[in-house]
């Protein structure tokens, strides 16, 4: 006799990611769409979560896949390299700015800021600043679930847990014009927020900071927040005063995602590292890349050293071979271009989403597009947490056949309701008629329940 537990039960042999729940299992997936094993259809404006970029099924990458696993499935990186190797890191630095020279290719994105993050210390032993071992990071920023990844971001309830283990890393606040943390507004603001980066330096004590990190354009729980053209540019200027490396992680925003190569190029701003990872595999493969710019190998160099880090996986043949057809079917299909036009195309169809009760904002760029969504469009109040509003939207979309991203603690790191849309640079206009159509109608249905509780 199983036993009788008080909590909700799940009886498959995985350790799903929520406890108690049922999972619908994925069947097959094609283009923009994904079916399940009932034979149902979704439109997956998710992305999967930031990461379809080049739509499901492409033939070119399974056989690049299967080509290299017939080949060479694997060779360790303290070895040999590959040509599947050789071949994506170039493709990655000729999408980078201007003077990136080298790529290490990793398994995920969390991987690659852990990558980042020591390279920085490092850098910094070569430069003769042992000292220098603080990252200055952003509040409410995502770089992954790894401790060092995890010390960096910068989600309450996420490091709550594991706060013991982690670093004690400064944030700044994110350059969030619908919240100004300053209560200001642009342009009048001076872009406080990328000034505070001065502040926070000089509270940590200059000498003892490595590096600074941000995406582009968060993504997660901020729901796609695009700063300001000045901002990158003043973050720049802050870092190179002090000595700081600045890092961008794209793993959302590169390549392409919102019409550009890397997210940076929207501020014409060379960083001194890049992280990517989920578009630069499409889904195919566990990917993460960390991109240096020259001057930064060139410390190594000049000092002889190499740098102290490496996994099994670091560099593995079939992720590079797969990641390599994928930026080719970028490539031949001009998916960054795309990605803007089509981005503009679903910008102007998400407009008429205004008039729902509980869309707050809309923002975007190329095809990355983000909701908030309010209990008072006036005040720009969230709703309390307990409601669950996002995952609400969320579901009632799944249930329509839509599959977005629902985020939260946008307003206060617990409150705040977020719909990221991330759809495969693929998209067709009728796909994001329709894409709109399926989210106005679950908008629309949590909205009426909602508001009608709010004014309760
Ligand atoms: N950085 C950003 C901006 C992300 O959105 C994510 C994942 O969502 C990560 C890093 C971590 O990537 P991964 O989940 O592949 O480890």
């Amino acid at each position: 006799m199983p036993t009788q537990r008080p909590g909700p039960v799940n009886r498959d042999p995985v350790f799903h990611r929520e406890v108690g729940r049922d999972y619908p299992v994925v069947d097959r997936a094609e283009g923009a769409y994904v079916y399940d094993s009932r034979g149902r259809r979704y439109l997956d404006a998710a992305g999967g979560i930031f990461v379809v970029n080049i739509g499901h099924g492409v033939r070119e990458v399974v056989d690049a896949m299967a080509a290299q696993a017939g080949r060479a499935a694997f060779a360790h990186t303290t070895v040999f390299t590959s040509e599947a190797e050789l071949g994506f890191a170039q493709k990655l630095v000729d999408l980078a700015p201007s003077g990136f020279t080298k790529a290490w290719i990793c398994t995920s994105g969390s991987a690659a800021n852990e990558t980042a993050l020591k390279l920085a210390r490092e850098y910094q032993l070569i430069k003769g600043h042992p000292e220098r071992t603080k990252i200055i990071a952003r509040w409410n920023s995502y770089h992954g679930s790894s401790l060092g990844a995890l010390s960096m971001t910068g989600q309450p309830r996420r490091r709550e847990p594991y706060l013991p283990y982690l670093q004690d890393f400064p944030h700044i606040e994110p350059p969030y014009c619908y919240r100004c943390p300053f209560d200001l507004t642009y342009p009048g603001c001076g872009l406080a927020c990328a000034r505070a980066l001065e502040a926070a330096i000089e509270e940590a004590g200059p000498d003892t900071v490595a590096a600074f990190i941000a995406e582009p354009i968060s993504g997660g729980p901020l729901g796609t927040i695009v700063p300001p053209k000045e901002y990158f540019p003043i973050i720049r200027e802050i870092c190179d005063r002090h000595g700081i490396l600045m890092i961008v992680d794209e793993v959302i925003t590169g390549v392409g995602r919102i019409g550009h190569n890397f997210g940076i190029d929207h501020w014409g701003t060379v960083p001194d590292i890049i992280t990517a990872a989920k578009g630069i595999g499409g889904g195919y493969v566990p990917v993460g890349a960390m991109l240096v710019h020259e001057r930064v190998y060139a410390a190594f160099e000049d000092a002889g050293r190499s740098f102290r880090h490496g996994e099994t996986f670091t560099g593995h043949p079939v992720i590079c071979a797969a990641g390599a057809a994928v930026l080719d079917y970028v490539r031949d299909h001009g998916l960054i271009a795309r990605s803007a036009a089509m981005g503009r195309v679903l910008g102007s169809l998400l407009q008429r989403l205004h008039d729902i009760p509980i869309v707050g904002d809309i923002r975007g760029e190329g095809l990355l597009w983000g909701i908030e969504l309010v209990r008072d469009k006036a005040a720009r109040a969230p709703f309390p947490r307990e409601r669950a509003v996002a995952e609400k939207v969320a579901k009632v979309a799944f249930e329509t056949g839509l599959l977005v991203i629902a985020g939260t603690g946008c307003a206060d790191g617990v409150r705040g309701d977020t719909i990221s849309l991330s759809p495969p640079l693929t998209l067709s206009e009728a796909q994001a008629g329709e894409l709109v159509d399926a989210l106005e109608t679950a908008l629309r249905t949590v909205s009426v329940v909602e508001m009608a509780v709010a004014r309760a």
